[in-house]
């Protein structure tokens, strides 16, 4: 008897599962697969990379295949997430965990064009899983009807309110049937989720797991702190000297990620920048690369990147650190999952130091220095990056600090292991100075 099939699952979910390569359910799974079998409320504090789909999905899909389908086929499931490539990813996951069910699945979003959704929609689909944007939009057209729905998952919360979603949700929630099951999950609990989650949710049962369930510490963090205009050279330097592939790369901005994918493309590290004004074919076509390993790099902003699960994605780098502290425990969590180890690096310029400082802050414990010779941070850049007026230092994007909170009061964060090649940035180059304009890096 497999450990799914003692939460109560049916084995036709067991079999699917198995053939993913999950022999144990995660701790999120095996806390939420019994409580949502049994048809009540739940709240999550959780982060992809916990398992969370499956822990939701497996049991929406045991309870829609143990009755008949009601007449007129209508949608029984919606999950509603902020992203696209989220949305997508569920849906892939649905396909595969539902494959031996008569179960179907449709995922819709916007970007992309309407009318081969509303043809799918017309034939009749068991879940939905959608971005608010364009469910809204079919939902006016009648090319959908929500009414019948018994089980709303609200996905990724927090991110769905900092997007500004919050009024494109209610007018969801209102074209809800009031009786059916709610699960709402969310990493972070501002007061806005907090008093979301009281209006949406009846007695739930709540559950609060750690990123990556026992193991936050696969994730090795690293911080470079590097002159700016040396940046791109130190990121070329660690991906060839460390023959690097699948690696992921943060920008701040859609234009700087296109100009990096471009001077990394003339380094010949193919590469290719996925953000918001990119065509939703031409990202779903990069991710595509990406994740079959025929794209040595993907350049993103937060927002296209949110969501993207690479099983065994092995090196995360910000080249620049995000406003929003959060966003970097968002970032480095697309690595280090499902119990294969990652890398973490932090490329940090002098005028970053006030980031990297709130960041340290949301986590608990500094992030390990690393020095590249060739490349590291001058003392004097230090130096006069402290000395410099406060209103011309980077300033982090401050969130209230509830939002760090979670459920249990504890800080919503995860650590690094101090794991590094080599700790801390006592080893500076003598003399400080500026690093060479390396065409080759010693
Ligand atoms: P999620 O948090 O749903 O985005 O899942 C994170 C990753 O963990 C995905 O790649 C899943 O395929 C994988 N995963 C989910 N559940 C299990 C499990 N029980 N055992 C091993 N891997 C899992």
């Amino acid at each position: 008897m497999s450990q799914f099939s003692l939460l109560g699952l049916p084995e036709a979910l067991c079999r699917a599962v198995q053939e993913r390569g999950y022999d144990t359910p995660t701790p999120i799974q095996a806390q939420a697969i019994p409580a949502v079998l049994t048809g009540g409320d739940l709240l999550g504090a959780a982060q992809t990379g916990t398992g969370k789909t499956a822990a939701f999905m497996l049991p929406i899909l045991a309870r829609l295949a143990s009755v008949p389908r009601p007449a007129g086929n209508p949608i029984r499931a919606l999950i509603l997430t902020p992203t696209r490539e989220l949305a997508a990813q569920i849906e892939e996951s649905v396909r595969h965990y539902g494959r031996y069910t008569k179960l179907t699945s449709l995922v819709i979003f916007g970007g992309v064009g309407q009318n081969p959704q509303i043809e799918k929609l017309r034939r009749g689909v068991d879940i939905l899983i959608a971005t608010p944007g364009r469910l809204l939009d079919l939902a006016g057209q009648r090319a959908l009807a929500l009414d019948k729905i018994e089980t709303f998952v609200l996905d990724e919360a927090d991110r769905m309110l900092d997007m500004g979603f919050i009024r494109d949700l209610r007018r969801v929630i209102s074209l809800l049937p009031k009786q059916r099951q709610n699960l709402l999950f969310s990493a972070t609990f501002p007061p806005e989720i907090t008093d979301l989650a009281n209006g949406l949710l009846n007695r739930p049962t709540r559950i609060e797991v750690a990123r990556n369930g026992a193991s936050p510490t696969l994730i090795k963090q690293h911080v470079c702190l590097v002159d700016k205009g040396l940046k791109r050279d130190l990121l070329v330097h660690l991906i060839k000297e460390g023959n690097w592939f699948q690696v992921l790369v943060f920008t701040r901005t859609k234009h700087g990620a296109n100009r990096l994918a471009e001077q990394l493309e003339k380094s010949a590290i193919p590469a290719l920048a996925i953000h918001g004004n990119k065509s939703q074919n031409a990202r779903t076509r990069a991710l595509a690369a990406f994740k079959a390993g025929e794209l040595q790099v993907l350049v993103a902003t937060d927002i296209a990147a949110r969501g993207i699960d690479i099983n065994e994605l092995p090196h995360v780098i910000n080249y620049e650190l995000p406003q929003i502290p959060e966003d970097y425990v968002h970032r480095i969590g697309r690595t280090g999952r499902a119990g294969v180890e990652g890398t973490a690096h932090a490329l940090v310029g002098a005028d970053e130091l006030g980031q990297l400082a709130a960041i340290e802050r949301l986590l608990g414990s500094k992030i390990p220095r690393i020095t590249v010779p060739g490349f590291d941070l001058s003392e004097r850049a230090i130096a006069a990056a402290n000395a410099a007026p406060a209103h011309e230092r980077r300033q982090p994007t401050a969130r209230p600090a509830s939002h760090h909170q979670r459920p249990g009061g504890q800080p919503a964060h995860n650590r690094g292991n101090g794991n590094t090649r080599q700790a801390n940035s006592g080893n500076r180059r003598p003399g400080g100075g500026r690093g060479p304009r390396p065409s080759g890096p010693r």
